[in-house]
């Protein structure tokens, strides 16, 4: 292919470039094994309610324990495997990881409020029989929907608007949740917002990052909390990493947080531990 390309485009084949394609072919023959080998996680970051102190839920977060490599992040592996469309197996297998889990914290959880965030990537978003799997899912292991919430990007909702708002109706139907993810990082509009099928908006970290250096960022921020109210959905912080950001949030009236001030991801069991002794640096 090289030679027909002509002797000017030769450097297009830096063997830098040839070894990263190489390497993401790699990554994603051995990603499909992933799956049947039982190599994916599903761990588990608490979401709090700023004005009450509470732990109102949590979102579900997938990790891939590599054989050699280890344990390894959504960056490295998500988007080879949106590419693929691997990314709707994965999304297939979270479901009904969560699902399990919800189940087996039944007793755990009694009648709390509390529900688990999964997120929805662009195409299983508009995956036809979405909210079926779902509601089956939920059934078999004797979950109600309102413990099971989907996150979805604006991006995603702009990709196929007519698709994913059938499939967003259709959850919301059967009582499941659904909030926008990654809030100020995409083409938000405002007009939309007041259109969105959800129930939460979740602020981006890099929104949250600089509020208590910057108060033209605070000033901003504090903005966007009131715009999330006049549209009617709740809002939430996401990247919360010290008391301080934590503390402006609640005084400007945010509704829920998350982050690593509250709790890191982790596996089921610390979460569990969680829900049933609360966070001990809650208080902000
Ligand atoms: P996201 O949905 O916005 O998830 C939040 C990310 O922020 C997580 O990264 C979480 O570990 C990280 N985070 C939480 N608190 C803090 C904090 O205080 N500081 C900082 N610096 N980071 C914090 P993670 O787990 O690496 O996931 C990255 C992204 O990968 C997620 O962003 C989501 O878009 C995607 N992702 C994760 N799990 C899944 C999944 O099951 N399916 C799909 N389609 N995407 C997923
Ligand atoms: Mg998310
Ligand atoms: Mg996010
Ligand atoms: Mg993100």
């Amino acid at each position: 292919v090289a030679k027909n390309l002509g002797r000017s485009n030769v450097q297009v084949f830096h063997p830098a470039m040839l070894q990263a394609t190489h390497e993401r072919f790699t990554i994603l023959e051995e990603l499909r094994q992933a799956i049947p080998a039982g190599q994916l996680r599903v761990h588990y970051q608490p979401l709090v309610s700023l004005q009450t102190s509470t732990i109102i839920g949590a979102e579900a977060l997938v990790r891939w324990n590599h054989p050699d490599r280890g344990l390894l992040y959504p960056d490295y592996f998500i988007g080879i495997a949106e590419e693929s469309g691997l990314v709707v197996d994965i999304g297939e297998w979270m479901i009904k990881a969560v699902a399990a889990q919800l189940g087996d914290w039944t007793e755990v959880l009694e009648d709390r409020d509390f529900a688990v965030r999964i997120n929805l990537s662009a195409a299983e978003s508009r995956a036809p029989g979405l909210a079926d799997l779902i509601d089956r899912t939920l059934a078999e292991h004797a979950v109600p929907a309102e413990r099971f919430i989907v996150e979805i990007t604006e991006t995603s909702l702009m990709t196929d608007p007519e698709a994913s708002s059938a499939n967003l109706l259709g959850l919301r139907k059967l009582g499941v949740g659904v909030e926008i993810d990654d809030f100020g990082t995409g083409y938000s509009s405002i007009s939309y917002l007041r259109k969105l099928p959800a129930q939460a908006v979740k602020m981006d970290s890099s929104l949250i990052q600089d509020i208590v250096s910057d108060p033209r960022q605070l000033k901003f921020v504090a903005a966007v909390l009131q715009l999330i109210e006049a549209a009617g959905l709740l809002s939430v912080a996401e990247g919360i990493e010290t008391a301080d950001q934590a503390r402006l949030l609640t005084r400007m009236g945010c509704d829920y947080g998350q982050g690593y001030f509250f709790g890191r991801p982790a596996e089921a069991s610390v979460m569990a531990g969680l829900i049933g002794k609360g966070l001990p640096s809650l208080r902000v």
